[in-house]
């Protein structure tokens, strides 16, 4: 029979993920990672990385996290395309990993690596017109906005960068800040290209009451949150860029969560379970980048290579370099 024990099985396969992948396949330990499906994480949903070191022309996203994962498999690490559904056990007991496959994975630590998933606003409209108009997003769906007027909701880095790539398509870009230009959350150099693109258009105080269509995305119905005063918006598409959600449903029965969902970090990258270590944006709401979440990835393995020595699984912690 197949063996399916691990001395790690690390859950996502985004920077974090990856890089713990490729610091326990060279320490010489048995690692699977449970990659999602699609797998790779938030950075297949962007385009220009221009701020990894190591690539001075920059890289695409997709290209950027498949070479983690290319490097991490070169050292023998192991990936299955799976969903998670659920961890149970303890370090005493072992680790069992349940994916939606239906299969089973068994772990002497695990380490949590699932990142965040895009924020909607939970308008009714918005549900039934997801995929039909609209999307959180640019990347994967901009394409199919050429030449249409279109909207971005959101005041962060992501909204900005969403916006100046959408321009690329859409014959018009209006954004929709539901706070003031000087309390928008963006960097100023993010802002400032977006608010210097000919093609995009500010909305400050303002708000998505509706998005308007039966089959697709027609319009907007809008609202000044200062005036009060309400109004349409006549755009084919809506985009979101409102932050994330942090991916511990699967696992907030076992781990502490914090009141939003992230995961809670004891020590390090401990969390609050002996054997389960934590990496990357999953339970970082501050710095939220790939470089941190890879530098994370490589701490929470060494933690738990160390964790194991400790503990008299592991015979010799690996050198790292
Ligand atoms: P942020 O949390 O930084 O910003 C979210 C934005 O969405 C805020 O303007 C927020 O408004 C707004 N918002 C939240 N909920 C709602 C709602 N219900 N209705 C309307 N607006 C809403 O998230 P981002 O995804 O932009 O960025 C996350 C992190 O990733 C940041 O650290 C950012 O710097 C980084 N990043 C870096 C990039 C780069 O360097 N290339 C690119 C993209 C992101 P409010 O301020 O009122 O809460």
């Amino acid at each position: 029979m197949e063996n399916k024990t691990y001395d790690s099985i690390i859950i996502g396969s985004g920077p974090s993920g990856t890089t713990a992948a490729i610091y326990g396949a060279r320490a010489d330990m048995k690692v699977l990672v449970v990659a999602g499906n699609p797998p790779g994480g938030q950075l297949t949903t962007t385009t220009d990385v221009e701020n990894f070191p190591g690539f001075p022309e920059g890289i695409m996203g997709p290209e950027l996290v498949n070479k983690f994962r290319l490097q991490a498999e070169r050292f023998g690490a192991e990936f299955v395309n799976e969903n998670v559904t659920g961890v149970f056990g303890s370090f005493e007991q072992g680790f069992v990993v349940k994916t939606e496959a239906g299969d089973e994975y068994y772990g002497k630590t695990v380490i949590l690596a699932t990142g965040a998933s895009a924020r909607y606003l939970g308008l009714e409209s918005e549900t039934r017109l997801r995929g039909k108009g609209v999307s959180a997003c640019a990347t994967c769906d901009g394409f199919f906005f050429k030449n249409k007027e279109i909207a971005v909701v959101g005041g962060g880095d992501s909204a900005m960068e969403e916006s100046t790539f959408l321009t690329k398509f859409a014959s018009k870009v209006h954004v929709l800040v539901r706070k003031d230009k000087d309390s928008m959350k963006a960097s100023k150099i993010m802002q400032n290209r977006a608010l210097h693109n000919p093609k995009i258009e500010f909305h400050f105080n303002t708000e998505v009451l509706e998005v308007l269509g039966d089959d697709s995305v027609s319009g907007l119905r809008l609202k000044n949150n200062e005036t009060g005063e309400e109004s349409k918006l006549m755009v084919q598409g809506l985009f979101l860029a409102i932050g994330h959600t942090p991916n511990t449903s699967f696992i907030a029965d076992l781990i502490e969560v914090d009141s939003v969902g992230y995961a809670v970090v004891k020590e390090r990258t401990k969390s609050s379970v002996p054997g389960i270590f934590v990496a990357g944006d999953v339970s970082d709401h501050r710095y939220r980048q790939a470089i941190t979440a890879a530098g994370a990835g490589c701490m929470a393995l060494l933690d738990a290579e160390k964790f194991l020595v400790e503990s008299g699984v592991k015979s010799e912690v690996a050198p790292s370099w």
